[in-house]
């Protein structure tokens, strides 16, 4: 088998800058639009995919997206301590997950996830980055050259991954890796 072939895969990306966030939310409002059905029918933040935590008095705000749906809650959560104030793990935990209503479409329960707003024909960038006047959200698209053999491992490992964390729970894989890698 051949095991150089290669193969372009465009890479979108969505960086986050939370020191330019202001917490205005229209990035959440321009999401949940978009989602809408009909599109832009209705705006009901439920329904957005992406979601800001916000802290106003310490002028802390992070705006997180929807990424994978998670079967089991973490069995233990680790605990971020910023300017003094203690924030749990679930705070800036991007996956919908049975613990909490976050990232759920609010009609059918169902888990979100960010889709990069995909449209036919495609935007020229997300929604919630075209909303974001701020800057705080910015888009990128990069072509990696990868070859085939790459893929499938890659492929393999997010697999591998998913079924760890399914069984195990998303922390206790993520504590086992982390101590593979002191190891
Ligand atoms: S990229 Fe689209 S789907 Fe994802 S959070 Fe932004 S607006 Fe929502
Ligand atoms: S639109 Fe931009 S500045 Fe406003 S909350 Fe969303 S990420 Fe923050």
């Amino acid at each position: 088998m051949d095991r150089d072939r290669k193969r372009t895969k465009t890479v979108k990306e969505i960086k986050v800058d939370t020191r330019k966030c202001v917490g205005c939310k229209a990035c959440e409002i321009a999401c949940s639009a978009f989602h809408a059905t009909p599109k832009f029918s209705s705006i009901n933040t439920a329904r957005s995919r992406i979601m800001v935590v916000m802290d106003e008095t310490r002028d802390i705000f992070v705006p997180i997206r929807a990424g994978e749906y998670t079967e089991a809650e973490c069995n233990g959560r680790n605990r971020y301590v910023i300017d003094g104030k203690e924030y749990d793990e679930c705070t800036f935990c991007p996956a919908s997950c049975p613990s909490r209503s976050a990232f759920r479409e609010p009609d059918s329960g169902l888990p979100l996830k960010c889709d990069m707003s995909e449209s036919v024909p495609p935007l020229e960038k997300p929604m919630c980055v075209e909303a974001c006047t701020f800057g705080a959200l910015t888009y990128e698209e990069k072509d990696e050259v990868r070859t085939e053999d790459e893929g499938e491992k890659r492929g393999d490992i997010e697999l591998a991954y998913e079924v760890l964390v399914k069984k195990y729970g998303r922390k206790k894989v993520m504590d086992a890796f982390a101590r593979l890698s002191k190891s």
